[in-house]
C-alpha cells in the first residue's frame, strides 16, 4: 500500500479489535484530521502547494515539524499528522498532532529564496498556529536556521515575543540545548531498552523458536559486535549513527538519497560527516577511525542497505522504503524505525510473522517532539536549562513510554505471538487519546 494516509489508517485500524466497545466509536475521530489548511506560495513567478494538517488536538495543542520536499502530498501529510497525534501520546507529553509541507526541491533554491519559502509560508498559516493552538517544528530537509525566520515572522505578525509557538529553533533565539541530538539520541535509548528487555525476556518471548530471526549467540555477542546499518544520513540518522557507535556499537553502514556505504570493521561517523560535507555525499567516503580510505570500504545502494546481515536495521529517511517487495529479504532481527512510516502494513505483518522485532517510529523517534517540549516549556516560563538535565529529562520520559508500551506488549502475546510492539503502541497511544476525546467531547 503506497499511499501513506491509508497505510496510517491501515495500522489504526487493526488495533480497533482490542479496544473496549464502547471506544470503538471513538476511534473513527482518528481517521481524518480535524483541519486541513491548503494554500499557494509564490516565489518568483512559481507556485508551490503548502499544508498544514491538524490531525487530531484532544491532549494539548497541535504539534509536529514542517518539511520541504518535492514528493510531499497532501496524503503524505495527513499520514504524519496521524502519526504525531500517536507519537506525542505514547510519550506522554501533552499535544495532539499536527504537520506541514511544501512541495519543493529546498536544494534548488538560493538561501535568500529559501528564507522567503519560509517566511511566505508562515504568514499563510499565521492564524491557525499559536503557543497554545498549534506548535511547528523541524522536520525532513528543514533545520534550526529556517525555524528562526519561521519564528521571527510569526512574531513580526502578532507584534510580541513568542518563542514557544515554533520548537527546534536556534539556541540563541530560544532554543533548547540538546535538541539537535534528541531524535537520534532517543532512539538509541530505544535501542538499548530493548536490548535490555530482550535478554530479561528471553525465555518469555521464545526468541529462539523457529519463527524467530534470533539465534543464541546474538545475546552473548558483546556491543562491538552488533551490527548496525542506517538508511538516513541527515540530523536523525547521522546523531543516531554518533552516538550508537559512541556507545560502542558497530555501525557498519550508512546511505543518504544517492547512495550508502559499507565498512566492514565499523564506520566513523564524524569523519564521513565531515566527508560527505565536502563531496556532498556518502557514497566514497569510507572512514574508519577519522581517515577515509578507498580499501576501506565499498559502496552500496540504499535498496542493498535495507537487506544487508546485521543485527539491527535503522530506517532514518523517508516513509514506504520496507515494503512487501523487500520485506522477506531484510535479514536485520531487529528494526529500530527512525524515519516516520518506513515499513508498510503488508511488511510490517510480512516481518511479524518471521519474528522481527520493529521499535515502532510513533515510539523510536519520539525524543526529538520530546525535547520540542522540553523546549516549549522552557520558553514559557523563561528559564533554560543545562544540557545534561534536558538529557535526563528526554531519558525518564522515554523510559516510562517504553515500559507503558512493553507491559502492553507482553499482555498481547500472550494470546498472539505475532503481536507486536507497533499494536502495543497504537493501542496505549490511542487509549489516551479517547480518554481525553470523553472528557471533552462525550
Ligand atoms: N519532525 C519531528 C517528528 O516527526 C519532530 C516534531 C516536533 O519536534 O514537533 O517527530
Amino acid at each position: 500500500m503506497s499511499d501513506p494516509f491509508q497505510n496510517a489508517l491501515a495500522f489504526l485500524n487493526e488495533i480497533r479489535k482490542d479496544l473496549k466497545e464502547t471506544d470503538k466509536s471513538y476511534l473513527d475521530r482518528l481517521l481524518k484530521p480535524q483541519h486541513l489548511i491548503k494554500g499557494e506560495i509564490k516565489l518568483k513567478g512559481k507556485k508551490y502547494k503548502a499544508f498544514r494538517s491538524q490531525h487530531n488536538n484532544a491532549l494539548g495543542p497541535y504539534k509536529g515539524g514542517i518539511r520541504f520536499h518535492e514528493n510531499v502530498t497532501e496524503s503524505e501529510v495527513k499520514a504524519l499528522s496521524l502519526w504525531m497525534s500517536l507519537k506525542c501520546s505514547i510519550a506522554g507529553i501533552p499535544y495532539g498532532g499536527g504537520k506541514g509541507g511544501v512541495v519543493v526541491d529546498p536544494k534548488k533554491l538560493s538561501g535568500k529564496e529559501l528564507e522567503e519559502l519560509s517566511r511566505e509560508y508562515i504568514r499563510l498559516i499565521a492564524k491557525h498556529i499559536g503557543v497554545n493552538k498549534d506548535v511547528p517544528a523541524p522536520d525532513v530537509n528543514t533545520n534550526p536556521q529556517i525555524m528562526a525566520w519561521m519564528v521571527d515572522e510569526y512574531e513580526k505578525i502578532v507584534g510580541h515575543h513568542e518563542p514557544g509557538v515554533i520548537t527546534g529553533k536556534p539556541i540563541e533565539i530560544g532554543g533548547s540545548k540538546g535538541r539537535d541530538k534528541a531524535t537520534g539520541y532517543g532512539g538509541v535509548m530505544a535501542m538499548k531498552f530493548l536490548l535490555e528487555k530482550l535478554k530479561v525476556n528471553s525465555g518469555k518471548l521464545r526468541i529462539n523458536s523457529p519463527i524467530s530471526n534470533f539465534n543464541s549467540q546474538f545475546f552473548n555477542k558483546p556491543s562491538s559486535q552488533i551490527t548496525i546499518a542506517i538508511q538516513g544520513f541527515g540530523n536523525v540518522g547521522y546523531f543516531f549513527a554518533k552516538i550508537v557507535s559512541d556507545e560502542g556499537f558497530r555501525v557498519v553502514s550508512v546511505s543518504d538519497s544517492k547512495g550508502g556505504i559499507y565498512v566492514k570493521e565499523g564506520l566513523d561517523p564524524v569523519a564521513t560527516l565531515e566527508c560527505k560535507n565536502e563531496k556532498g555525499k556518502v557514497a566514497d567516503c569510507y572512514c574508519v577511525g577519522g581517515v577515509c580510505d578507498l580499501r576501506n570500504g565499498n559502496t552500496i545502494s540504499n535498496d542493498e542497505l535495507l537487506e544487508l546481515d546485521v543485527d539491527i536495521l535503522v530506517p532514518s529517511a523517508l516513509e514506504n522504503v520496507i515494503t512487501k517487495d523487500n520485506a522477506a529479504r531484510i535479514k536485520a532481527p531487529i528494526i529500530i524505525e527512525m524515519a516516520n512510516g518506513p515499513t508498510t502494513k503488508e511488511a510490517a505483518d510480512i516481518l511479524a510473522k518471521k519474528g522481527t522485532i520493529i521499535v515502532p517510529d510513533i515510539f523510536a523517534n519520539s525524543g526529538g517532539v520530546t525535547v520540542s517540549y522540553l523546549e516549549w516549556v522552557q520558553n514559557r516560563m523563561g528559564y533554560y536549562w543545562e544540557e545534561e538535565e534536558v538529557d535526563g529529562k528526554l531519558e525518564n520520559l522515554m523510559k516510562a513510554s517504553f515500559n507503558t508500551m512493553w507491559t502492553r506488549y507482553l499482555g498481547l502475546r500472550e494470546n498472539n505471538k505475532h503481536a507486536s510492539l507497533r499494536e502495543a503502541a497504537y493501542i496505549v497511544a490511542v487509549e489516551r487519546i479517547i480518554e481525553a476525546e470523553k472528557l471533552r467531547r462525550p
